[in-house]
Parts: structure tokens; sequence; C-alpha cells
């Protein structure tokens, strides 16, 4: 179907959402008969289903297992899980399941243009990050393109809007892979990979092998994370196009086809014409905002991508040194009577709260929320040494703190039972009690934010509230 007449195809596009309505309007303009399936049936839904239906689009509203009899393409919410019914319906039919990146990577060339080559970023952690900076070191080399998947433009007006672009930066989830079965990217970054929604995917090898996906047909580069042998094994056994390297990213002294660093120096031993014998110097970890080991990580996930773009070094230096990370990522939020206070509410796994805590020498760590059936051993034993207290909160609390008992029963914990908005003022007035001149108090809660909070940013905003009127205080 990659040219496909759309003209009288029965679509049937499940769930009515982020990536739902705009893909029942795009496919509806291009004359397909669109039916659109949603489990939910509430106001908000009616509301959506009825501005669609003023349009031509059919919408079943209280059913999404049902497959409308005449479908011949499903186009699914990328959230939706596998066992669904309505996928083994489809199934049954012979009927092909396509998610909204598999959508717009077949749209792409659809109105004559030249299609843009797809950069892709996918990893537990650290995604939207790299993504921004690849697109900040893109933009360095004067190259039209944007961030895009689930940050900046959405992949649909990537592929139709008005806009052309040279290149394009896209951050994938598992959950997009798992569903965009003939993606083929220019080149490829697997950032690392840690148990994380399995109980979407069943287990960590389904978890891996929709991950993997994305090196799948990559041209010049598939970019894995040398020190996470499981993103090296997706490339090992990817179908790749011939000719195609495999570039490993370190925070040590890269060997040949690596990009790594030297003396505090990002260097680039992979895209250099003596990769046995030279290395090309391309920034400094200091350019790298923040500096922290898994941000630099990043960048050089980023610096590689770019480099197979055959982006000069001279562009990545500057890409980096203009890059600014998003909020509610080791936000430095400010320092009140020398403790320093950092929102990283993004942190919302023990995977990523383990690369935050590991920037720091002594920390005072506000933690706590919704686990998703996350253990805490690992994360307690790991940063054990560098906590100076901790202060938790949150639903799940409690499994901090017995790790906390059984791998660090010295440090002092604070443990708030209240749930209200005043909480997490307390939690900084008992963070800032604990910390002493030279620390820094960590927001970093490895858990999900929805107990408490709207979602992590409210809870990043909450946070930097507290930090504020403090700093008030202390004026
Ligand atoms: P994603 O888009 O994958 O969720 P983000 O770039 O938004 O990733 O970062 C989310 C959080 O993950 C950050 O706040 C930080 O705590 C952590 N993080 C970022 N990069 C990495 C990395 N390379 N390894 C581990 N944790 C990371």
């Amino acid at each position: 179907m990659s040219n496909v007449d759309w003209q009288g195809k029965h679509v049937t596009v499940a769930g009515l959402g982020v990536s739902g309505i705009p893909a029942a309007r795009v496919l509806h303009g291009l004359g397909a008969v669109v039916t659109v399936v949603n489990d939910g049936d509430d106001e908000r839904s009616r509301a959506q289903a009825a501005e669609l239906e003023a349009q031509g689009i059919t919408v079943r509203l209280g059913d999404g297992d049902t497959l409308p009899p005449s479908t011949e393409l499903v186009v699914t919410a990328p959230g939706w899980k596998p066992g669904k019914p309505l996928f083994a319906a489809a199934a049954d039919a012979g009927v092909p399941v396509w998610g909204d990146v598999e959508l717009a990577w077949r749209l792409r060339g659809q109105d004559g243009r030249e299609p843009a080559p797809w950069l892709a970023v996918t990893g537990t952690n650290g995604k939207t990050t790299t993504v921004r900076m690849l697109a900040s070191i893109l933009e360095a080399a004067g190259l039209r393109t944007a961030a895009v998947g689930n940050i900046g433009v959405s992949l649909l007006d990537a592929v139709l809007g008005e806009e052309t672009y040279d290149v394009l930066a896209v951050e994938l989830s598992s959950y997009q892979l798992h569903w965009a079965p003939s993606l083929r990217a220019h080149s490829a970054a697997v950032l690392n990979l840690a148990p994380d929604h399995l109980d979407w995917h069943g287990s960590m090898e389904a978890y891996a092998a929709d991950k993997g996906r994305i090196y799948e047909g990559n041209r010049v580069a598939c970019v894995y994370n040398a020190a996470d042998p499981a993103t090296e094994d997706l490339v090992r056994e990817a179908d790749v196009e011939e000719g195609c390297r495999a570039i490993g990213f370190t925070l040590g002294t890269p060997g040949p086809s690596q990009l790594g660093v030297v003396d505090g120096i990002l260097v680039d031993r992979a895209f250099v014409k003596n990769r046995q014998k030279q290395a090309q110097e391309l920034a400094e970890t200091a350019d790298v905002d923040p500096p922290a080991p898994h941000n630099i990580a990043n960048a050089l996930a980023a610096a590689a991508l770019a480099r197979a773009f055959g982006v000069e070094p001279a562009a990545v230096r500057d890409g980096l040194r203009n890059f600014r990370p998003d909020p509610h990522r080791i936000e430095h939020v400010a320092d009140v009577d020398g403790v320093a206070y950092v929102d990283d509410s993004k942190a919302t796994n023990t995977h990523a709260a383990e690369a935050s805590l590991a920037a720091y020498d002594s920390i005072v760590w506000i933690a706590g929320g919704l686990a998703k059936g996350a253990t805490f051993d690992e994360l307690v034993t790991g940063c054990a040494k560098r906590l100076r207290g901790v202060v938790l909160m949150g639903a799940d609390r409690a499994l901090i703190r017995e790790a906390l008992a059984r791998h660090a029963p010295e440090v002092p914990v604070v443990d708030l039972a209240r749930t209200d908005t005043g909480a997490m003022s307390e939690a900084v007035r008992e963070a800032a009690r604990l910390a002493r001149p030279g620390d820094t108090v960590l927001m970093a809660p490895a858990c999900a934010s929805m107990d408490m909070f709207v979602n992590y940013n409210k809870r990043g905003e909450a946070f930097a509230d507290a930090v504020r009127a403090r700093a008030a205080e202390s004026v």
C-alpha cells in the first residue's frame, strides 16, 4: 500500500485522540471512507465526534473492539494494546494495521515532493532531549529541519504540511515502533534499554524487539550505546541496507567506529578518514547543558546521527551550545543558602532517576509517586553513598522507604503522608532542613506523578514554586 489510491478506501481509525483525529481528517481529505472507533463515550469524545461527523467522518463511540465489516486498513493510536480484540479481528480478516508513524511514513511524498530522510531516536530515557539536540545541530548546519514525533511538530504535519524539510529529527516510542513495520530511517539510535511499559508489550523481549525495529532498513548508521550491550544486540539482529555501519557512543575513550570523550572533549572516531589512528574533536563537555554524564551520552548520540548525515564538526559544537533543555529535566531552579535545588520531575522511572542521582555528589533526594510496578533496590544501592537525606511522598513511597531501610539504613528519611497541594512545600521545607551548603536538593521522583498531580509538569511547577517561595523568604 505504499502509493495507495485512497479514493474510496475503507479505513478504520482506532482511537479519538491526539493521533486519531488528525489521521481521520487527513485520510478523509485524501478521499478515504473513514470510520473512527473509540472505547470511550464521554462528553469530550461526543464533542469531538460531532466535529468529525460534520465533516463526513463516521464515528462509533463506546465500542473500540468491533471491526467495521468493510475495513481495508486499520490506523491505530499508538497506545492501543496489541492484545485488543480489534486487532485480532483485523488479523483474521487479513487487514493491515498501521500506527500513526507508519501512516506518516507512507504518506511521505504523496504530494509529489521529495520526502525528507528521517534520523530517528528511541530509548527508555533521553529521547526528547536527544532529538532536540539533534535538531539544534542540524539547524546549526543550515539544514531545514524540525524535531518531530512526541514533541514539537506532529509527524503528519511534517510530512504533509507546507514547510519543506531537508531532514527530520524523529522521536519514536516503543508503541509507535510496534505499529510501524515499513519504517526505514536514514540512520537511527537506541539510547538505552531498561524495563518500562512491560504491561503493554508483555515482556522485556517484546519491548526490546519493538525498540529494535528502529534499525530495520537503516541506510547509513545504526547508533548504539556501548555501555548498554542490549542496544548493540539490537543492531546485530537488524536487517539493514548494504554498507550501513554500527556506530557506538561511549563516555570513555572511543574505539574505531565510536564517538566518545577524551579529557573533557567530545570526539568522533567514526566519521573520520583514518579512524584507526585519528579522531575529530567535536565539542567540549562544557558545551552540553547540563553536563551530567547521561546528558553527554545524549549529546554523543545526537552528534553521531548528525555526523552520519554529513554534518561538519563545527555545527555539532554550535548546535550543542545553542541547545537548552526542556523544563523539568534536571532543571536548576535556584540556589538557596548555598544549596542547589534541581527539578527533574521528568524522571518518572527508576532508570531516569538513576541518571540524575549519578550527576551529583551530595544529595537530598525528593522521591515517590506511582511506581508502575518498579522495584527500587538497585537504584538505592547505586546512590546510597551520596544521599544526605531523603524526603518521600506519594502513593508508593513505602516501596522506596523499604529499599532505603534495606540498603541505606543510616540515611535519614522523612516520610510525608499528606497528598494535598501544600505537600510539595512541606517536602521542600524538610529537604532544606536536611541539606547542608554545597548539597543538591534533587526532585527526581523515579515515579509517575498522577497520584498527586495532573502530570509531571505540574509536579515540577509545584516544586519550583516552593523553592522560589523559600528563596524569597531567605533574602
Ligand atoms: P524521554 O523523551 O525518553 O522521556 P527526556 O529527554 O524527556 O526523555 O528525559 C527524561 C528523563 O530521563 C530526564 O529528566 C532524565 O532524568 C532522564 N534521562 C535523560 N537522558 C537520559 C539518559 N541518556 N539515560 C538515562 N536517563 C536519562
